[in-house]
């Protein structure tokens, strides 16, 4: 803007220069013109006087140096002339100041030298001897003026240029500096020129409208936070040339992202030439996915090209959505569910070979008499453990499947008092003192699911128990929560398996689980139990002397 107004000033005084110089020039000419004319008059009338007093002689003594005086005879013969000998010069009958005189009694004329550069004026009257005297006057043409004019003219040229740069550059910035101190924040509280009211008021209402739009999109872009914000998997969208648009805090953590990651290249956050690649896939096929791991857990990325229109821009282009889910869960089902696949065939075939042998040898007579009876006691034991190992199987079944148990009160003493009954037989052959502490615990829960839970450790504590030994059972409250507890005095647990002692057909010593009947998934259906009740469970246990299993379960589960 200062620029425009620099410039404009100046070819305002430009113009008006040029104007100015060409007037004076138009004056000035006039000016002297009217001079000479003027002069030329008064000189003629002289001359012609002093002609008609004493003829040519007197005309001569007369004639100034300056000026060139011709007389000339009525038929245009110059008799006389004051510059140039009157003998070698032409007929002037055809001049245009000789006819108008010889017609009217004065006649003028004015004409230029050959190169412009000079102007004559002639003025010629009519003598009462029928001669005719002409006087000229020479002077600067035009042109000769304003070339002489120029040099003057240019140097007042260029100081007014320069006085009018220095005053255009001033009154640019005094002009512009009230506009570049506008405060466009409140723009109707500018005192500023009254020309700018309209614009001032459109700005206004411009910024009203922005205001809103923007409180519109601060809405949504807070909505889309609380939503992606409060999401497990993670999300990241990505702009068209690869840097970080939104990455909500699960994808943060996802990929260690410390600080704000926007703007950021998704490259330098995540480097895994997988998560990359895949990227890259799907910007040129529109889909794609990935598994990255981090920390033990797997992460399973799917990622998609968006296009986007930005509505009355018209403008459009091209991002990537990227969702991270935590698949390590349903991994580890998977692995487990293959697994358990595999040991229940593996632990249901051994049983059945035993079977099936023992009933082939009986069948062919390769079994003594007296050993047939330890050969059918083989087939019934064996028989007894693939009923209890289906049981187990279908009970944690029911449970893997997260069938819908029935709550209720429960006292769970109560329910202990039957199983230590239960048990306290099997015991009493091995002279192992099965006991029960505790009080009346009323919980609301699912009785099988306690019955399965009481049953399991009771049996697990005489099982593996040594003879003499002792169980006790323990029901009441701890901490606000409800205690289940079955402590023994038996063989005790190696630190090392008790991790493990939860797990599917886990055992400690294999050999002495069968004997005693254990399939191995007792312990796994407790845990089942106790999880889907919102409980936690503990073990302490020591060879040699013993194992407590604890149960610790909420009140109002
Ligand atoms: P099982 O049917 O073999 O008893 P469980 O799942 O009930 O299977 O138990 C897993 C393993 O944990 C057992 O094989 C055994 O080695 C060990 N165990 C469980 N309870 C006790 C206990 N009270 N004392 C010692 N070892 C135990």
């Amino acid at each position: 803007m200062v620029k425009k107004i620099f410039r404009s000033n100046l070819a305002v005084t430009l113009a008006v220069l040029l104007a100015a110089f060409v007037l004076l020039m138009g004056f000035l000419y006039e000016y002297f013109s009217a001079i000479s004319r003027g002069e030329l008059e008064v000189l003629t009338d002289t001359l012609a006087s002093a002609f008609d007093y004493g003829g040519v002689d007197a005309l001569e003594a007369v004639v100034p140096d300056e000026r060139r005086v011709t007389l000339i005879d009525g038929d245009g013969n110059v008799i006389y002339d004051s510059v140039v000998d009157a003998e070698t010069m032409e007929n002037h009958s055809d001049r245009e100041e000789f006819i108008e005189a010889t017609s009217v009694g004065v006649g003028e004329s004015t004409r230029y030298s050959s190169t412009l550069t000079e102007r004559t004026i002639y003025r010629a009257v009519l003598l009462s001897d029928g001669s005719v005297l002409r006087v000229s006057v020479s002077g600067y043409s035009v042109l000769t003026l304003t070339l002489g004019m120029l040099q003057p003219m240019l140097i007042c040229a260029l100081a007014a240029l320069a006085l009018s740069a220095f005053i255009s550059s001033k009154t640019a910035k005094k002009i512009v500096v009230p506009i570049n101190e506008l405060d466009l924040e409140h723009p109707l509280e500018n005192d500023v020129y009254g020309e700018l009211s309209p614009l001032l008021l459109r700005i206004y209402k411009q910024n009203d409208e922005i205001e809103k739009r923007m409180e519109e999109l601060r809405l949504r872009d807070r909505e889309l936070r609380d939503i992606t914000s409060n999401m497990k998997e993670g999300l990241v969208l990505l702009g068209e040339d690869g840097k970080i648009v939104s990455i909500n805090p699960a994808a943060a953590s996802l990929f260690d992202v410390k600080g704000d990651a926007v703007g950021r290249d998704f490259i330098c956050v995540c480097r895994s030439t997988e998560v990359t690649g895949a990227l890259e896939k799907a910007k040129f096929e529109g889909h794609s996915e990935t598994r990255y791991e981090k920390g033990g857990s797997t992460w399973q990325l799917e990622m998609s090209r968006t296009e986007s229109d930005s509505g009355s821009t018209g403008a459009s282009g091209a991002g990537t959505v990227l969702i991270a889910f935590d698949v390590t869960a349903s991994l580890s089902a998977e692995e487990m569910r293959r697994e358990f696949t595999a040991n229940v065939s593996h632990e249901l075939k051994t049983p059945l070979q035993s079977i099936m042998g023992s009933a082939e040898l009986l069948e062919n007579g390769l079994v003594k008499d007296e050993d047939k009876a330890r050969f059918i006691g083989n087939i019934r034991r064996e028989s007894e453990r693939l009923v209890s190992l289906i049981d187990d199987i279908i009970r944690l079944s029911r449970l893997d499947e997260g069938t819908d148990f029935t709550y209720e009160s429960v006292d769970i003493y109560a329910l202990a008092k039957e199983e230590v009954e239960a048990v306290s037989e099997i015991a009493a052959r091995r002279k192992i003192t099965v006991s029960l502490c505790g009080e009346e615990t009323v919980v609301y829960g699912v009785r099988r699911l306690f019955h399965e839970i009481l049953y399991n450790l009771c049996d697990n504590a005489v099982k593996y128990n040594v003879d003499g030994g002792s169980v006790t059972v323990s029901v009441g409250y701890e901490d606000g929560r409800v205690l289940l507890s079955v402590r023994d005095t038996g063989i005790g647990i190696p630190k090392e398996h008790i991790p493990r002692i939860f797990e599917r057909f886990y055992r400690v010593d294999k050999s002495r689980s069968k004997m005693t009947g254990g399939t191995g998934l007792g312990l796994s259906i407790v845990r089942h139990a106790v999880l889907y009740m919102k409980g936690e469970i503990y073990v302490e246990s020591e060879v040699g002397v013993g194992t407590e299993i604890k149960v610790l379960l909420p009140q109002q589960i």
